[in-house]
């Protein structure tokens, strides 16, 4: 058997020419663009992949993109008065800090500090509790609703699967589990400390891996017909991009995929953007 691929990129660019159509309309209709502030403090390379590539997206679809570039020296306090401004000014409707911080700067007063209503990136635990108690949320963190986005579109129905989520970081592993619960799943949420961490792997209808370890997960873990979300996204020594399942051998037993590069990735940033919009639609009705 070899695995049915759940193609993010293409399912992202469905995604983003919506979101374009939709800021088109409102221009046409008078309206202003969507904006978007984006953070970066010192100058990790691979949060510039990232910041580069929300940049292009939101040029994509007709959002305004302004990046603030801070020196990795910058105090917490100068931070959080920044985001202050960026709070105030309601030209901005999305407030994105990248994620790592330095260790100097507590990554928990930074998104604590972003007003609710402008947390694009869903991590505000406002936001997260909203998602947590079942209430209507508006923003939901990015690659979680990504990958419900993406088995939606495939048709895939997940309701009273048992979904294991490998990881438990407040920005996939945590909210991931949420989404789950949310659409009817029995989800078992595994870690660092998760002991014989296989034996929850292969009972996994659908497993979703977000640990940060290139090949993490072997084929031999994986349910028949299981499907399998790779939230991982590992740079090689070689400078090749890989998941955190070994793809070659995973597709054999799987019924569903995600190829990395080309499946959530694409697939957060589709999602950035219609949260964008939505801030900027939800601040046309307070107006
Ligand atoms: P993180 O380091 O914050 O969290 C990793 C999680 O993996 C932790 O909860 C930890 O307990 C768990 N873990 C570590 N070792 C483990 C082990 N031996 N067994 C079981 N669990 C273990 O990382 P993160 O921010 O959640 O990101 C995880 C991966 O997802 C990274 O590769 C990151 O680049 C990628 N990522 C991708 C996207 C996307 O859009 N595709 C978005 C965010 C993160």
């Amino acid at each position: 058997m070899f695995a049915k691929i759940l193609d993010g990129k293409m399912i992202a660019k469905q995604t983003l020419q919506e979101v374009a159509e939709r800021v088109h309309q409102r221009i046409q209709s008078g309206k202003r663009a969507p904006s978007l502030a984006v953070v970066l403090v010192g100058s990790d390379p691979i949060s510039k992949i990232y910041i580069t590539r929300k940049c292009h997206a939101c040029s994509e679809v007709g959002v305004l993109f302004h990046s603030y570039f801070l020196p990795i020296s910058i105090s917490e306090r100068k931070l959080l008065n920044l985001i202050k401004k960026l709070n105030d000014n309601e030209d901005v409707d999305g407030i994105l800090v990248q994620l790592p911080l330095p260790p100097s700067i507590n990554v928990l007063h930074v998104i604590q500090a972003i007003s609710p209503l402008k947390d694009v990136d869903g991590f505000h635990p406002y936001n997260v509790g909203r998602l947590c108690t079942r209430s209507p949320a508006i923003l939901r963190p990015c690659t979680p609703l990504g990958v419900i986005t993406l088995l939606g579109h495939y048709n895939i129905e997940i309701c009273s699967l048992h979904a294991v989520v490998v990881g438990a970081s407040n920005i996939v592993g945590r909210p991931m589990s949420m989404e789950l619960l949310l659409a009817g799943c029995t989800t078992t949420v595994t870690h660092r400390f998760t002991k014989n961490l296989s034996r929850y792997v292969k009972d996994a209808d659908l497993l979703i891996v977000a640990v940060g370890k290139p090949y993490f997960i072997s084929g031999e873990w994986i349910k028949s017909g299981a499907i399998v979300i790779d939230v991982g996204i590992n740079r090689l020594k070689n400078g090749n991009i890989v998941g955190d399942v070994a793809f070659d051998e995973a597709s054999k037993v799987a019924a569903w995929i995600t190829p990395v590069p080309g499946g959530v990735g694409p697939m957060t940033v589709a999602i950035l953007m219609q949260n964008t919009l939505k801030i900027c639609e939800e601040n046309d009705k307070s107006m």
